[in-house]
């Protein structure tokens, strides 16, 4: 007689099968069973947006800005003496344990299903600053060619393409250009670090920068040093402002 090799399964069986290959099931920072990428308790814990940041910079203020975050209110002493060249920094969380875990395995550990959670976490950012103008487009911060070969995806253009979606913008992944395959900030000692993006950057489309809002996007921000090369080549190209959206922002040093 003719046997089937495994029990008969029911399409329920399928659909959770299916299920668990799709939806992760285990917390990306506690390990503990999740259907999403980071489970609520974690998210709860580590993740609840810090109000009291600069507008400008995302760097930690003393207290919380009184009215909005932009206009001049709320700028750190820094943003103040030396105006960067973009208006606006919105930032979801601090890069630090354990947040900067889920960086990592983003960034070189490949897991890509973490970007959408990080775009998520930016959007509920966005919402707790109204008044915060929209950009018009979203832009990633490129990588170079080198790099982008060697990772196999841009962990930045992850993000913002769920962050765009989120927005109800455009997302424009080819309209910064680096130009350069500069050594990773990270590598640099932090007195070159400006000097190591200078001239990095090029705009592949001017008609759609001049008299726009753009909206870089990152995954961290630590010296703010590229993200300020990138925003002075777009002002230059003629747009009207600039807001950055990154992730996780590297507290200044104590
Ligand atoms: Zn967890
Ligand atoms: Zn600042």
């Amino acid at each position: 007689m003719f046997r089937l090799p495994f029990p008969p399964v029911s399409p329920r069986h399928w659909t959770r099968a299916l299920l668990r290959v799709l939806l992760p099931s285990m917390c990306a920072l506690c390990g503990g069973g999740s259907d999403d990428v980071v489970c609520a308790a974690c998210r709860d814990a580590y993740a609840q947006p810090r109000t009291a940041r600069c507008g400008r910079c995302a760097n930690p203020l003393a207290h919380a800005p009184a009215c909005g975050a932009d206009g001049g209110r709320g700028l750190c002493g820094a943003c103040l003496v030396n105006p960067p060249a973009f208006d606006a920094t919105v930032a979801a969380v601090d890069y630090a344990l354990p947040l900067d875990q889920l960086v990592l395995q983003l960034k070189f550990g490949a897991r890509l299903a973490l970007a959408p959670w990080c775009a998520r976490q930016l959007r509920d950012a966005v919402l707790a600053r109204p008044g915060l103008a929209l950009p018009d487009l979203l832009c990633p911060v490129p990588l170079g060619p080198g790099r982008l070969v060697e990772r196999g995806f841009n962990q930045a253009l992850e993000i913002a393409r769920p962050l765009a979606a989120a927005l109800g913008v455009a997302c424009h992944p080819a309209l910064a250009l680096r130009m350069l395959d500069t050594p990773a900030q990270s590598g640099v000692a932090p007195d070159a670090r400006a000097r190591n993006v200078r001239g990095a950057f090029a705009v592949a489309d001017p008609d759609l920068v001049e008299g726009s809002h753009v909206g870089l996007v990152d995954d961290v921000m630590t010296s703010g040093h590229t993200l300020d090369e990138l925003a002075a080549t777009f002002k230059r190209f003629g747009a009207a402002r600039v807001t950055n959206f990154v992730f996780a922002r590297t507290p200044p040093r104590p």
